[in-house]
C-alpha cells in the first residue's frame, strides 16, 4: 500500500461519513478521495466531493441525478445515480472503503467492496447482522481486511489477540444504556421521535440514536461481534456502562481485561480504521484525565433489555433469524420515526415478527436479499394491522 491511500466514502453525508471526511481533511495528504455517496442529499454530497476533491460522486436515487450534475458542472466530478451506480463505484480501486450506508439498503456496494480485497472499514451494521457469514466468507476468499468501526468493536479489534484466540475467555461490549436507562417500560410508551434521537453521550443518525434508545443497536452489536471475532454468543456479554468512555473489553484467561478508552467521538475509531496498521492524528476530543472521572460497570438486565435477549436468541436460531431480526427492526424503526407507531411498539413488533414470519432457507446472498424483502412486507402489514386496530398512539 502506497503512502497515499485511495479512500472511497459510502453514506459520505451522514454522521459517520462526514466524520471520516473530517478524518482526511485533517490528514489531507495521506488521502487520496475517489468516491464519495449519499442517498438523496445533493447539496451536501456535492459539497463533500468539491471539499474533498473526489472524483466521482454517486446519488443513490436516480430522480436526483440531474440536480448533482448541475452543482457539479464543471468540476471535473464524475457523476451518476441509481442502485447499480452505487454497486459499479465500489469496483473504483481503492485501498480502503469506508462502508457507512445505513441499514441493509449498504449491503450491495459492500459486498461488492469486499470482494475487492481492499481494506473495508465497516460502520453498516445491518448487512453484518443479516449476511455476517457471506460477507465474511467473501473476505477469506478475496483477502480484504474488515476493520470495525463500530466504537464497541473498533475497541474489541484493538485489544482482541487472534494470536491468543484460545486464551480468550469473553468480549464484553459496554452499552451506555441508551436516554431511557433509568425508565421503565411503562413511562416510556409516549416517547417521541425526538425524545429518541437525543443521545446523551453520542451524536449519530436517527436509525442508530433510536436503537440506542431501545437497546436494539447493543442487539445488533452482539450479533455483529459474533460474525466479526468469530466468537459464540455465550461468550459475548454486555455490561452498563453509562459513560461511555470504556468502548469494550476482552477477558482472557489469565484474568487480564483489556480494554480501548477514549472520549465518545466517532473520529478515533475512524481514524483508527483508515490508518491500520499506523495511527494518524484527528480533530476530534480527548479524554482528560486531569479532572476527576467516575466510571461505573453493573451487568445488563436481560428482562428488563428485552431487545438483548431476542439477539441471543436470533444467535442461538442461526443467521437467517438475525436476518429476519434486522428487517423488522428497520421497518419497525421506520414506523416510529414517521409517528406511525409508539415508541415500546418497536420491540412489540420485533418479537410478534420473530415469532410469526416463517422461516426461510438461507444459503445465498439472494436468499438473504429475498428474506430481507419478505420480512420487510410481513412487517408493514403487520404494522398497519396494529394501526388499524388500536385506539390510541397509532391514530395519526
Ligand atoms: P446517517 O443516517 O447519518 O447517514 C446514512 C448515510 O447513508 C447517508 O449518507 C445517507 O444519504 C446514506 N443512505 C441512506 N439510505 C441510503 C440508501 N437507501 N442508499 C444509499 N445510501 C443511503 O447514518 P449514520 O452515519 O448514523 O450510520 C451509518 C451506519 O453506521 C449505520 O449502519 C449505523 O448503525 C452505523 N454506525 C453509526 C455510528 C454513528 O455514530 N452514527 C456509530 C457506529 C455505527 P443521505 O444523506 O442522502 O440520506
Amino acid at each position: 500500500m502506497s503512502d497515499v491511500r485511495r479512500i472511497s466514502i459510502f453514506g459520505a453525508t451522514g454522521s459517520v461519513g462526514q466524520a471520516t471526511a473530517d478524518v482526511v481533511l485533517h490528514n489531507r495528504k495521506s488521502f487520496d478521495v475517489q468516491v464519495v455517496t449519499a442517498n438523496s442529499n445533493v447539496d451536501a454530497l456535492a459539497e463533500l466531493a468539491v471539499k474533498l476533491g473526489a472524483k466521482y460522486a454517486v446519488i443513490g436515487q436516480e430522480e436526483h441525478y440531474k440536480a448533482l450534475q448541475n452543482v457539479l458542472l464543471g468540476t471535473g466530478i464524475h457523476v451518476s445515480a441509481g442502485a447499480a451506480a452505487l454497486i459499479e463505484a465500489a469496483t473504483v480501486p481503492c485501498d480502503v472503503v469506508m462502508a457507512a450506508i445505513v441499514g441493509m439498503a449498504g449491503l450491495p456496494p459492500l459486498m461488492k467492496s469486499v470482494e475487492q480485497g481492499c481494506c473495508v472499514a465497516i460502520a453498516n451494521k445491518e448487512p453484518l447482522v443479516a449476511a455476517g457469514t457471506h460477507l465474511m466468507e467473501a473476505a477469506n476468499a478475496s483477502g480484504a481486511k474488515i476493520l470495525p468501526v463500530d466504537s464497541e468493536h473498533n475497541a474489541v479489534f484493538q485489544v482482541f489477540d487472534d494470536q491468543q484466540k484460545k486464551t480468550i475467555e469473553r468480549i464484553i461490549l459496554t452499552a451506555s444504556g441508551g436516554p431511557f436507562r433509568e425508565r421503565l417500560e411503562d413511562e416510556l410508551e409516549d416517547i417521541t421521535p425526538a425524545q429518541a434521537v437525543a443521545h446523551p453521550n453520542w451524536s449519530m443518525g436517527a436509525k442508530i440514536s433510536v436503537d440506542s434508545a431501545t437497546l436494539m443497536n447493543k442487539a445488533l452489536e452482539v450479533i455483529e461481534a459474533h460474525y466479526l471475532f468469530d466468537v459464540p454468543a455465550n461468550q459475548i456479554d454486555v455490561v452498563i456502562h453509562p459513560q461511555s468512555l470504556i468502548h469494550s473489553m476482552v477477558e482472557y484467561c489469565d484474568g487480564s481485561i483489556l480494554s480501548q478508552m477514549g472520549a465518545p467521538d466517532m473520529r478515533t475509531p475512524i481514524a483508527y480504521c483508515l490508518g491500520w496498521p499506523s495511527r494518524m492524528p484527528t480533530s476530534g476530543q480527548k479524554l482528560s484525565l486531569n479532572e476527576r472521572i467516575s466510571m461505573e460497570f453493573y451487568p445488563a438486565d436481560l428482562q428488563r433489555f428485552r431487545a438483548l435477549q431476542m439477539a441471543y436468541d436470533c444467535l442461538d436460531a442461526g443467521q437467517e433469524r438475525c436476518g429476519v431480526f434486522n428487517a423488522a427492526n428497520e421497518i419497525a424503526v421506520q414506523a416510529f420515526l414517521e409517528e406511525r407507531i409508539g415508541f415500546n411498539d418497536i420491540l412489540r413488533v420485533n418479537a410478534y415478527v420473530l415469532e410469526n414470519c416463517e422461516k426461510f432457507s438461507i444459503k445465498t446472498l439472494a436468499d438473504v436479499v429475498n428474506m430481507d424483502n419478505t420480512v420487510r412486507t410481513f412487517t408493514s402489514a403487520y404494522i398497519d394491522n396494529i394501526r388499524q386496530n388500536s385506539k390510541k398512539v397509532y391514530a395519526s
